[in-house]
């Protein structure tokens, strides 16, 4: 468990050294956070922008995505039938980081409206690096990223 949070692949409620629970792991949480998913009709959330539509990708599954544009916070809302996401304006930042994945990756891993609103926000946060892909590269990441959850055979 100690392994899991220092990496930032789970979360949990409570001391290490007690008996702590666990709230989130691998891009789901229970604790609210402003990243939705409706996946086969279950209501959850996810840890950042990318997972809600890479999670429904790397599964196959039908889903919701709702999440908050963080240039302009508007809304965005993604209906990914078999886990597929639509033609769309939509494009997610995919920042270059390290460190617990959670804390480093996650909070930067933001869908945005369109490709000018990824130039505005970019201009606020220069020290942010990484790449724009568009939602059809961001479901190919995340059919690799929970690879492990389809294919058990597979080394990290
Ligand atoms: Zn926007």
């Amino acid at each position: 468990m100690g392994q899991l949070v220092a990496a930032g692949v789970a979360t949990i409620d409570g001391e290490l050294g007690g008996d702590p629970a666990v709230i989130g792991a691998e891009g789901l949480t229970v604790a609210a956070t402003s990243h939705r998913l409706l996946l086969e009709g279950k209501h959850l959330h996810t840890w950042c922008g990318f997972d809600t539509v890479g999670i429904p990708a790397a599964l196959a599954v039908d889903a919701v995505a709702a999440t908050t544009c963080p240039s302009c916070g508007g809304e965005i809302v993604l209906a990914l039938p078999g886990g597929q996401p639509p033609a769309s304006s939509v494009v997610g930042w995919w920042p270059q980081v390290s460190g617990p994945v959670n804390e480093s990756f996650c909070p930067v891993a933001g869908l945005f409206c369109s490709q000018e609103h990824v130039t505005t926000w970019r201009a606020a946060n220069l020290s942010s690096r990484g790449e724009a892909l568009s939602l059809i590269e961001l479901a190919e990441r995340g059919r690799s990223t929970w690879s492990l959850f389809t294919e058990p055979g597979d080394t990290p």
